[in-house]
């Protein structure tokens, strides 16, 4: 394949190898957002008091107005999708064998983007502003891969 950066001059690179495998606490309001998917099957998200802003994935405080945001609501599982891409080249970090595709949902009801899979979907009719709808997996455990992907409605 072709690298599509072979004729940019004075471009700075690093290419290593990259087999990190690390744990982080999900803290307090991630752990919420992540128990309501694995147990309920829904997806919430945090409501900023003072501008009325929904964040999925849930967030503790507003970026827009730094506001601690306690009110939980329920998302639609169902949305559009604002932008995506197509990866067709293979690394260790990724969780699916390409080609996949994936992208950024604005879920109805949500004010910010949900980076996930897509699926069920043929890469050629992948169009921004398509109807996406969560399909989840059989066996849940408490992760944003309990959404196995989104797929058009
Ligand atoms: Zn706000």
């Amino acid at each position: 394949m072709r690298n599509p950066l072979e004729n940019v001059v004075n471009l700075i690179g690093d290419e290593r190898p990259r087999i990190w495998r690390f744990s982080y606490s999900a803290g307090p309001v991630r752990s919420k957002f992540l128990l309501y998917l694995r147990d309920q099957q829904k997806i919430m998200g945090t409501k900023c008091p003072a501008c009325g802003r929904v964040y999925v994935p849930a967030r503790s405080n507003c970026i827009k107005c730094f506001e601690d945001m306690n009110e939980w609501v329920e998302i639609s599982d169902e949305g559009t999708l604002e932008t995506f891409t197509i990866v067709y080249e293979s690394q260790s970090i990724y969780h699916a064998n390409p080609p996949f595709a994936f992208g950024i949902i604005k879920l109805d009801g949500a004010d910010t983007g949900l980076v996930h899979r897509l699926g069920e979907v043929d890469f050629k009719k992948i169009q921004i502003g398509m109807r996406i709808k969560a399909v989840f997996e059989e066996r849940l455990k408490g992760d944003i891969r309990d959404i196995k992907y989104f797929k058009p409605v």
